[in-house]
């Protein structure tokens, strides 16, 4: 059984996918976090996020795992190196790329072959696994999202405003929605929540109610 969840940045899809995943006992799969792998393993190596053919490249030989909440690439534990602001930029320039998305949505497949699993992305019920049992998209406004990845990297370290963060989001999603491969947008059969007035608990109690009906 696979439930999928898609929507835009700071939508709340991670913690609401996390949520629900340990809810239903099913395992989960955090696709961003693949491709802000193949853009953080970009940027260690040099190479330009616009080069699409070294990008290419280097998502066809990289190691992607996940131990409990711990992301691993090539064997390192790069679960805080993959949220900075400079990888979520690379991470949506390098989704662009069809030889990207082959490489991942290839790697997501694999990840739900004989398991139950909720999978959080962008195109999750529309490319992914367009035969899911039950699909999502959530939403939230925009200066709520931004609040939410800004408290997210609260501790990181980083410098940044919660107004460049906004922008950062505003030209991510124009990004995500208008790439020819896989763009953002939600599946005919997804149910759509606008999470921006409610609570964790409100959301999982509708994601959870869903899937059981
Ligand atoms: O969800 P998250 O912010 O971690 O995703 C990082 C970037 O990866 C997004 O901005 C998007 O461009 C890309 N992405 C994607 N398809 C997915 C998941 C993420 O294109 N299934």
């Amino acid at each position: 059984m696979i439930v999928t969840i898609d929507g835009p940045a700071g939508s709340g899809k991670s913690t609401a996918a996390r949520g629900l995943s340990q809810r239903l006992g099913f395992e989960f799969l955090d696709t961003g976090a693949m491709y802000r792998c193949v853009a953080l393993a970009v940027l260690n190596q040099g190479i330009d996020p616009a080069d699409s053919q070294s990008v290419g490249d280097v998502s066809q030989q990289i190691r992607i795992s996940f131990a409990d909440a711990h992301v691993i690439l090539n064997g390192e534990d790069v679960t805080q190196a993959i949220r900075t602001a400079e990888v979520s930029e690379a991470a949506s320039q390098v989704a662009q790329y069809p030889a990207v998305r082959e490489a991942l949505v290839h790697l997501q497949r694999q990840a739900a072959e004989g398991v139950n699993i909720v999978s959080e992305g962008r195109d999750q019920g529309t490319v992914v696994f367009p035969d899911a049992l039950c699909k999502f998209f959530l939403i939230a406004d925009p200066e709520e999202r931004a609040r939410r990845r800004f408290d997210e990297m609260q501790g990181q370290d980083q410098e940044i405003t919660q107004a460049e963060i906004l922008q950062q989001i505003h030209q991510r999603d124009q990004r995500d929605e208008s790439r020819t491969v896989a763009p953002l947008k939600p599946a005919d059969d997804a149910v759509e929540i606008n999470t921006s007035q409610l609570s964790i608990e409100e959301v999982l109690d509708q994601l959870e109610q869903t899937v059981r009906e």
